[in-house]
């Protein structure tokens, strides 16, 4: 595949998603490569982390009232956000596959998935509260 300007975009681009583990918007990775790339657009940011994560080589991350937001971690997992800060931790653990059981015998709906993101106080407003 021949190098072109837009491959290198989007490599920067996907290297930025796994560099920075808070979940990065789309906004955050613009800001974060201008500066040494004045040519880069918010649309191009955009239009490479959509087909990266459509690709599945980075992940989407849907949290209520939050523009969306961009994860190098694939494998499944949940996300905790806080009240307070709006951040991002990973939750690490089993996907709870038996709730969707639960929810399609209880209501007889075909459940094919479930988007659950937990909230929290982050250790860092935890401890600026105290
Ligand atoms: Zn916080
Ligand atoms: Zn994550």
């Amino acid at each position: 595949m021949a190098i072109t300007k837009y491959s290198r975009q989007r490599e920067l681009i996907y290297q930025t998603v796994m560099e920075n583990q808070v979940h990065p918007t789309a906004e955050f990775v613009y800001n974060y490569l201008k500066k040494d790339n004045p040519q880069l657009s918010l649309g191009t940011v955009y239009r490479n982390l959509q087909q990266l994560s459509e690709n599945g080589i980075i992940s989407r991350v849907s949290i209520p009232d939050q523009p969306d937001r961009f994860d190098g971690i694939t494998t499944p997992h949940y996300h905790a956000v806080c009240t307070e800060c709006g951040s991002i931790t990973d939750v690490f653990m089993e996907n709870m596959a038996d709730i969707d059981g639960l929810v399609a015998s209880k209501t007889g709906l075909d459940i094919v998935g479930h988007e659950i993101v937990f909230k929290i106080i982050c250790p860092v407003c935890k401890n600026r509260d105290n």
